[in-house]
């Protein structure tokens, strides 16, 4: 049973160049195909940024450097999305589709054509700030 706090949930703006990786989900089966910055779920004592590079060498297999946060958007009553920028540990890297579908590294003027989940479309206009000064 939850006694306390809300759900936090972190998401990485991870930037290569002047593109940002989007992720399509595979799973649930009611997500499955929307697109989605790459996260999950923080666990109890775990720090944002401690959820954020566990959940991205999990779905991913890389390791990522968190860096500011850039939005918090609200995904049900007690429940949020914090997206934090991020960058790959070894810029030579090449992240995995591990746990979703595809993963893409959209410029700025690609991220409208995709099917985002609803808070992630929420953060494109940001996502296109940060991308054009990238
Ligand atoms: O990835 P995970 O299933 O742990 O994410 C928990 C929930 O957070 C999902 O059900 C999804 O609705 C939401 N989410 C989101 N945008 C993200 C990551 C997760 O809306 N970038």
């Amino acid at each position: 049973m939850r006694v306390t706090g809300r759900d936090v949930v972190v998401g990485a703006a991870l930037v290569r160049g002047a593109r940002v990786l989007a992720a399509r989900r595979s799973h649930p089966a009611s997500l499955a195909g929307y697109w989605e910055l790459p996260g999950g779920r923080v666990e109890p004592g775990e720090s944002d940024g401690d959820a954020l590079r566990r959940e991205l060498l999990e779905e991913l297999g890389c390791a990522v450097l968190v860096e500011h946060r850039i939005a918090q958007v609200e995904l049900a009553p007690g429940r949020v999305l914090r997206v934090y920028a991020a960058s790959l540990a070894d810029p030579a890297g090449e992240p995995c589709a591990v746990e979703h579908g595809e993963i893409r590294w959209v410029p700025a003027e690609g991220l409208g054509g995709l099917a985002w989940l609803p808070a992630d479309r929420e953060l494109l206009p940001e996502l296109r700030r940060m991308l054009t000064r990238a």
